[in-house]
């Protein structure tokens, strides 16, 4: 072990769960392999394939780190950026412990603040997301931050990355875009032969798996078990197809989507981080690949875009495939951007489709667990 590979000094403390997760990534460092940390839909893994790096997400998703987070980030803020900020500075993510560096991008204010902040552990880089899509500069500027990020990993990860390694990396991404696409839509399927909380247990998981091969094969093994179970599963009582549209929901899934599914609901949709939504366009296989990503990469649908018309269009199209009987927004508490959108969101489902909606805003505590249950409740009830 090379000194660079030490665990954290309180390694032992750790649940073993945890030390497993810092085990794997350090036997992957020590085959000589260079982690990238993200934390956004935004970023083009593509770069980091292409120098030959491994991906792994950091966005937090529990309550650990909160209290540690809180000694330097304000209270009130997304619990997301403070669990993912706590656990990175508290040496309780394996992930981020173990990465070589950050990846980032400028989308809310929350979270380019918190990058500055992570520069002090770590060597980051930034990426300049144009706040919108508007005007013939958006996309050059945004192609010309991909072609700055890529000087930086090859820089940081010392492997050039080539025009033939990106295109390489662009047709192995698109494969496990696809794979991606296609378990989506088994929610497709009515009766919905899987659980949105299953769809999005093994969705998250992808985030720590270190290649792009090992993913398409989960990917396309769940598939396979859910249409077996389909053609197993008779015509059971219908449930009410939900749709969880807004935040990403990887720190709420147990409170709010495992819940609604007890309470009687089929989850069958997400339009949010946890969904299709940055998966369904692929990225052109031919021209210049710098354009090709900017252009994939720079039309995602997040609140963080102004304006973001995209998302009420995607919402349409999902609601007609999918066959929603009612959509849920969670919020999660302090992101501005997804609570100013939801007032459009609501007027389109409620007034235009003409759909139960329920807004639901949380954190990563269980402190509303009782309430959120109660309105799911209600909510399900009405739509029985
Ligand atoms: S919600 Fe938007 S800003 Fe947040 S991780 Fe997803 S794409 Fe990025
Ligand atoms: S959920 Fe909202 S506030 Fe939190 S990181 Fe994403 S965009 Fe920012």
């Amino acid at each position: 072990m090379t000194s660079e590979l030490k665990l954290p000094a309180n390694f032992e403390d750790y649940t073993d769960a945890k030390k497993n997760g810092f085990l794997r990534v350090m036997k992957l460092k020590e085959e000589g392999k260079k982690v990238v940390g993200t934390f956004c839909s935004y970023t083009p893994s593509e770069l980091v394939m292409a120098a030959d790096g491994v991906c792994v997400g950091l966005c937090g998703s529990s309550e650990d780190g909160i209290a540690f987070a809180e000694k330097t980030l304000p209270k009130n803020m997304c619990p997301l950026i403070k669990c993912s900020y706590g656990l990175a500075a508290s040496d309780a993510c394996p992930y981020f412990y173990f990465s070589d560096m950050i990846l980032a991008e400028t989308t809310c204010d929350g979270k380019k603040k918190m990058f500055e902040l992570m520069k002090k552990l770590k060597p980051v880089h930034v990426m300049q997301l144009p706040p919108g899509r508007e005007g013939t500069g958006a996309l050059d500027f945004w192609e010309q931050e991909i072609r700055r990020a890529a000087l930086a990993i090859g820089e940081q990860l010392g492997k050039e990355i080539t025009e033939e390694a990106l295109h390489r990396a662009i047709v192995q991404k698109n494969r496990e875009r696809r794979a991606m696409v296609e378990l989506y839509e088994v929610g497709r399927m009515e009766p919905c032969p899987v659980s949105g909380y299953e769809i999005s247990t093994i969705m998250d998981s992808l985030q720590f798996m270190f290649t792009s091969e090992e993913k398409i094969k989960l990917l396309e093994e769940k598939r396979n078990e859910f249409l077996a179970r389909a053609a197993e599963d008779g015509k059971g009582r219908r449930k009410p197809r939900i749709m969880i549209t807004g935040c990403p929901t990887i720190g709420v899934r147990d409170k709010i989507i495992k819940q609604a599914e007890l309470l009687g609901a089929s989850v069958v949709a997400f339009d949010s981080c946890s969904g299709p939504r940055a998966q369904k366009e692929a990225v052109s296989e031919s021209g210049d690949p710098y354009l090709a990503l900017a252009k994939k990469y720079l039309n995602i649908n997040c609140a963080v875009m102004s304006p973001n018309p995209g998302r009420l269009d995607a919402l349409d199209e999902m609601i007609a495939d999918y066959r929603i009987d009612g959509v849920i927004e969670v919020v999660l508490q302090a992101c501005h951007t997804f609570a100013i959108e939801a007032a459009e969101v609501k007027r389109f489902i409620t007034k235009e489709k003409k759909l139960p909606y329920l807004y639901l805003e949380t954190d990563y505590s269980q402190a509303d667990s009782g309430q959120i249950d109660t309105r799911l409740s209600a909510f399900l009830e009405m739509m029985q």
